[in-house]
């Protein structure tokens, strides 16, 4: 059953429409449960009814006309239980409405069960049989599994069908996914497709249909060639049986029919790659259906071969790629840092991907970029996207493609209005950062990037209250040596001297990796990550801290910062090392201050050693961003689970709370660098909880600035308190709303969904 089932949505899954899909699906699910029918109904939310959309064994002309209400009918039912309803004898059942056009009178057995994606219901699958049939607890779990495989599926293709189909004349689609970076941004969709992919090449109108052509004719030839000769190498080393494989491969490419059919779908209007993968998808899924174990092998021969001729298109296209389009919204399945650092800064205007969360590092990244991007927009049909013109909302999370003249002005309006604000917020940025009743709250700076303006910045800030030293790691193709990393740091130190700079030892493993020393983990945020890893690699983490000290020499703003830390003794570990390193030194003639040390508080259990660890340490650092994903056990980077994650859950912000106290009794000094800082009611809150500093991304600096000059620290310590009485997120999150319009600041929030 289990390769069924997995077949089937493998087959639906490859499908190139919505329609396609729908029909597969009945099909192959009809066969497999033995029955007479099966019929699939999506809801309609135009209409607010579910309609027929497909079926194999009732009238197919009732399809697309016959249609229901939720809690009408049997199938309206399910849909309105989001339960299954499995019937022996359906017309005696109350709920029973008879729809002449489907002809299904003759039918006594009815099973039905809801299709859901992510809460959301899409519709009713629904089998059927003409005698009396008890269908069984298998078949009922097998449709259920069934149902929610596909529904990932199918709310992929409904997305697709969207744009193919379009239901607005002007052929508009909207997709959600997470904010990640606020801002809004008109422009143009460009998709960067993984390389040598065949599901995830874009649709392109060819300009040259001749030149395509040639292009595939070329590419073939190449891997012909590249077979060939791999061939030779192996023959002696090989059996004659494995290198007969090479002979069907050279066939398949020889064999004129493949290119023929690209020819034809490129002259239909199909650019090469596109064409390509068309083809190889429709051969792929025809051999993948036959019951015959030596032609389904062939179809993993058609697919490799198709990636090796893609990734022969691929490098042409990039070489005559004529560069990235202005106010360009760049937009892949998963983007990496160093990805960003491939599009040139001045035209890359917005940020999409399929993958990720608001604080996963990309998101991290793009808002110290000021870059508005929208992550984890899982159902985005990819392929669709290339070039087409597009407004991203990195504050609600949406993306609109295509968009009418009447939703362009809107946006327009609403950038324009942000620009204004910005401008307003400007001439309040060299004022210090102090509340009405005079408490100072200093603000701080997270950097890490070579694009921090340290000029506008230095007379602003108090520091830098986080320099992510794995962004430096991520950019280079292997681990930077002692002179680099002691360039990179003195420019940062000198640059922001006399003020603070807090450097952090390398935070990598995560959704961090080093493409030169990858982690590979079931579980990576709770695996080998930050100091974990450094001290299992002292020769790193070495390195690391003499390059600090030796750029810090003469300047003495450096401080150090553990991330990651879970138990004492791994403080006591790098302690040992820092000493070790600054004797080192001595003993060079370099001569340099032992900085102050301090420990980032992010996994749940340093809350409550902060005592032991106030023993050994100058400062310590919350790192909200971890911490929150600690104590709520929600993956930062998870989008299924996103909505899960807050900072500030009553939980997290009570932990918040009793940390601020429990610092301040040991006398250390505590400030916060995860996003909550930099989020004007998260801001707010950690002021009023008394946090000595708060430091964030720079775009952040305005918005907090302004609320903390707007808003006494009495009224901050009252909303702490009134704040803590809540028991959900989102009525803190609304009581949070409420007070900054008492106060007029709702200007400073982004805006709210419904806007
Ligand atoms: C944090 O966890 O809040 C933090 C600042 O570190 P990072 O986001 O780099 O993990
Ligand atoms: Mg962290």
């Amino acid at each position: 059953m289990l390769d069924v089932l997995r077949r089937i949505v493998q087959e639906v899954n490859g499908a190139r429409s919505l329609e396609a899909a729908l029909a597969t699906m009945v099909r192959r699910i009809r066969k497999a449960m033995h029955t007479d029918v099966c019929s699939i109904y999506l809801f309609d939310a135009a209409q607010d009814r579910l309609v027929l959309m497909d079926t194999i064994g009732l009238n197919t002309q009732a399809v697309g006309h016959v249609s229901m209400r939720l809690g009408e009918g049997l199938v309206g039912l399910v849909g309105q239980r989001e339960e299954p309803l499995n019937l022996e004898d359906a017309p005696a059942h109350p709920y029973f409405r008879y729809f002449e056009e489907t002809g299904e009178e003759r039918f006594s057995s009815f099973l039905g069960v809801p299709v859901i994606h992510q809460r959301r219901a899409l519709g009713v699958l629904v089998v059927q049989q003409q005698e009396k049939r008890r269908y069984d607890e298998g078949d009922e779990a097998f449709l259920v599994t069934m149902a929610a495989q596909l529904a990932g599926v199918l709310a992929h293709a409904l997305a697709t069908g969207t744009l193919t189909r379009p239901t607005r004349a002007d052929g508009m689609a909207t997709f959600k996914g997470i904010a990640a970076s606020p801002g809004m941004v008109i422009g143009k969709a460009v998709v960067i497709a993984p390389p040598a992919d065949l599901d995830n090449v874009p649709d392109l109108v060819p300009t040259d249909i001749e030149l395509e052509i040639r292009r595939l004719s070329e590419a073939i030839e190449r891997v012909r060639e590249e077979i060939r000769r791999a061939g030779e190498r192996l023959a002696s080393r090989i059996s004659s049986q494995e290198l007969a494989l090479f002979d069907v491969y050279e066939q398949m490419l020889a064999d004129a029919a493949l290119g023929q059919e690209v020819e034809k779908r490129i002259r239909e209007g199909q650019w090469a790659p596109g064409a390509l993968a068309d083809v190889v998808r429709r051969h792929v899924q025809y051999l993948e259906r036959v019951d015959d174990d030596y032609l389904r092998e062939r179809a993993a021969d058609i697919r490799d071969l198709g990636r090796r001729v893609l990734a022969h298109l691929q490098q042409e296209t990039d070489k005559g790629f004529d560069g990235f389009p202005e106010r360009c919204v760049v937009i892949g399945d998963e983007l990496s840092v160093a990805m960003l650092g491939e599009v040139p800064r001045e035209r890359l205007a917005g940020l999409v991907s399929l993958k990720g969360s608001s604080t996963s590092h990309v998101a991290i990244l793009a808002r110290a970029m000021g870059i508005p991007t929208v992550l984890g927009m899982v159902d985005l049909p990819l392929t669709r996207l290339n070039g087409a013109p597009v407004i991203l909302d990195g504050h609600r999370g949406r993306l609109l493609v295509r968009p009418d003249d009447e939703l362009a002005r809107h946006y327009q309006k609403l950038i324009d209005e942000e620009l204004a604000l910005a401008e307003v917020l400007e001439h309040e940025q060299h004022l210090p950062s102090e509340t009405p009743d005079g408490f100072s709250v200093p603000l701080m700076v997270n950097t890490g990037l070579a694009v921090d303006a340290v000029a506008v910045l230095k007379p602003r800030i108090a520091g830098v209250g986080l320099y992510r030293t794995e962004v430096p790691f991520m950019i280079t193709e292997r681990f930077p040596g002692e002179h680099e990393q002691t360039k990179l740091y003195r420019e940062q130190l000198e640059g922001f001297a006399p003020l603070p700079v807090v450097m952090r030892t390398l935070d990598i493993g995560g959704d961090k990796d080093l493409p030169y020393f990858p982690i590979h983990e079931a579980n990576p945020f709770l695996g080998w990550r930050g100091i974990r890893v450094t001290l299992d690699h002292p020769e790193v983490l070495m390195v690391q801290l003499r390059a600090m000290l030796r750029a810090s020499a003469g300047l003495n703003n450096l401080r150090i910062m553990l991330p990651m830390v879970t138990n004492v003794d791994e403080v006591d570990a790098a302690l040992r090392l820092l000493d070790r390193a600054l004797t080192e030194l001595n003993e060079e003639g370099v001569r340099v201050e032992r900085p102050l040390v301090g420990v980032m508080i992010e996994v749940p259990a340093t809350l409550y050693q902060l005592e032991a660890l106030s023993q050994r340490l100058d400062f310590f650092s919350v790192g909200s961003n971890d911490l929150t994903q600690y104590l709520l056990a929600v993956d930062r980077n998870n989008p299924r689970v996103a909505s899960l994650y807050d900072a500030c859950h009553p939980a997290v912000l009570s932990a918040l709370t009793g940390l601020a106290k429990e610092s301040h009794r040991l006398g250390v000094p505590t400030s916060v660098c995860g996003e909550l800082a930099g989020d004007p009611c998260g801001a707010l809150l950690l002021t009023g909880m008394g946090f000595d500093a708060l430091s964030m991304n720079a775009p952040s600096l305005p918005r907090v600035r302004a609320a903390i000059r707007r808003v006494p620290m009495s009224s901050a310590r009252a909303l702490v308190e009134e704040t803590l009485r809540f028991t959900t997120p989102t009525a803190v999150r609304a009581h949070l709303q409420a007070r900054f319009a008492e106060w007029q600041l709702t200007h400073l929030l982004p805006p709210r969904d419904d806007a």
